[in-house]
């Protein structure tokens, strides 16, 4: 295993160096510069960001001049009604939607179209059914140039990163719900993206199953140190993950408020009793419901 490692850093540089850093297992001292964890990467900057759907006689204002800038390895949750450019945001972060107006920029780039450097989760794992939960992760190392042998262990790495090993060669319907996600949560992270985009990924799940969802992405987050955007209806999940909750107005979607979330880490279940996890979800409360009725009364 420690020749493996070896033979695969000298080909491939320091990506390769660290993860057989992560996996902490027989690579000679010479071979780890720095047992300490991976820097934060990641830094996102939105700057005036409008998306206008559909044709110039008939256009739709899905996302009004939004701007935000999010730290290297920031946690950071957008909640908002349904329709008001939640996912169309996410998207233009993601590369598949442009900008009408602004600009994204990852690392001071702009951001132009998908690439390498973001992992997306949608709300469904979208999996493939006829390939083995291995053979589903290993596309992402395959197409980013790496051997069938080096993308089936970087597969098999990231599949124990979400408590899977044992399950590699299963196919997905032998697999719940929340197994499924976690399968798309690998294969959204093997290339290492220094961004993870999070599109209601736990919304079709039951509580529980969401809540140790919760806590197994915590754990993952707190190793991979990459940045999160997270997206969902939920405020108490917000609140469990972030750092900063960015609230959006109804359609046209804007940003009403920029909440830091100011609760210690790591986060365990309980933490929703506390009276700074209660004042946080009442300052939010309000202006959503506020925001979701105003929704409402559009659609109709
Ligand atoms: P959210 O994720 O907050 O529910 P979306 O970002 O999906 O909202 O959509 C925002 C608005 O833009 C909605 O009214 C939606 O119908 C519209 N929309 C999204 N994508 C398209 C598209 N490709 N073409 C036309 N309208 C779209
Ligand atoms: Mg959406």
């Amino acid at each position: 295993m420690g020749a493996a490692c070896d033979e695969v850093a000298l080909m491939s540089g320091p990506l390769d160096i660290a993860l057989c850093t992560t996996q902490g297992q027989d690579v000679p001292g010479p071979i780890v510069p720095d047992a300490a964890p991976a820097p934060a990467r990641g830094s996102i900057a939105i700057d005036n960001l409008s998306v206008i759907f559909g044709q110039p006689d008939k256009e739709f204002l899905a996302v009004d001049r939004v701007s935000f800038g999010i730290k290297p390895g920031e946690f950071v949750c957008i909640v908002g009604p349904s329709g008001c450019g939640k996912s169309t945001i996410l998207n233009a972060v993601a590369g598949f939607e442009a900008p009408t107006e602004g600009m994204v920029t990852l690392d001071g780039a702009a951001i132009t179209k998908p690439g390498a450097d973001r992992g997306m989760v949608f709300q469904q794992p979208g999996l493939f059914p006829w390939k083995s939960v291995r053979a589903n992760v290993a596309p992402g190392p395959r197409m980013a140039g790496r051997s069938d042998r080096e993308a089936y262990r970087l597969a098999d790495q990231y599949l124990e990163m979400v408590g899977l090993a044992r399950f590699a060669s299963n196919y997905p319907k032998t697999l719940s719900g929340g197994m499924q996600q976690r399968v798309a949560i690998a294969r959204a992270l093997v290339n290492r993206p220094s961004v993870l985009l999070m599109d209601e990924p736990f919304g079709a799940l039951d509580a529980q199953t969401r809540a140790m969802m919760q806590e197994t992405l915590l754990r993952i987050w707190a190793d991979i140190r990459a940045t999160v955007i997270f997206v969902t209806h939920d405020i108490d999940e917000a609140i469990f993950l972030g750092d900063r909750i960015l609230v959006m107005s109804a359609s046209p979607g804007r940003i009403i408020l920029d909440i830091p979330v100011t609760l210690g880490r790591p986060r365990s279940a309980d933490i929703s009793l506390d009276q700074a996890f209660l004042s946080i979800k009442k300052s939010c409360l309000d202006i959503i419901r506020r925001e979701s009725l105003l929704a409402f009364e559009r659609q109709a």
